[in-house]
């Protein structure tokens, strides 16, 4: 998959949902060269802004989207870990 692809996943993704992908253009390109990326290495589109441990499990909890609702930043400040996803009217 190539970026613009991605983006496009991710853009349908979104869609009727209450999260978007981030206004920062900028930033969505970062995660997304850091996702297609960790493809290449790791064979998986790994999140690229959280620490893998090498096990499998691990490497499945951080494929991208994540469950990133669960996570307390997205409570705290209604974003995902990286930023990639924000909530919708912030
Ligand atoms: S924290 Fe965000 S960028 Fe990272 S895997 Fe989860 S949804 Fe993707």
């Amino acid at each position: 998959m190539n970026k613009e692809e991605l983006r496009r996943v991710w853009e349908r993704f979104t869609e009727k949902n209450d999260f978007m992908l981030n206004p920062d253009k900028s930033l969505v390109d970062m995660v997304i060269d850091g996702v297609l990326e960790n493809e290449k290495k790791h064979g998986l589109m790994l999140c690229p802004c959280r620490l893998r441990d090498g096990t499998r499990e691990k490497d499945l909890e951080l494929i991208c989207p994540c469950n990133f609702k669960a996570q307390s930043v997205w409570k705290d400040k209604g974003r995902c870990w990286c930023g990639l996803f924000v909530k919708r009217g912030e």
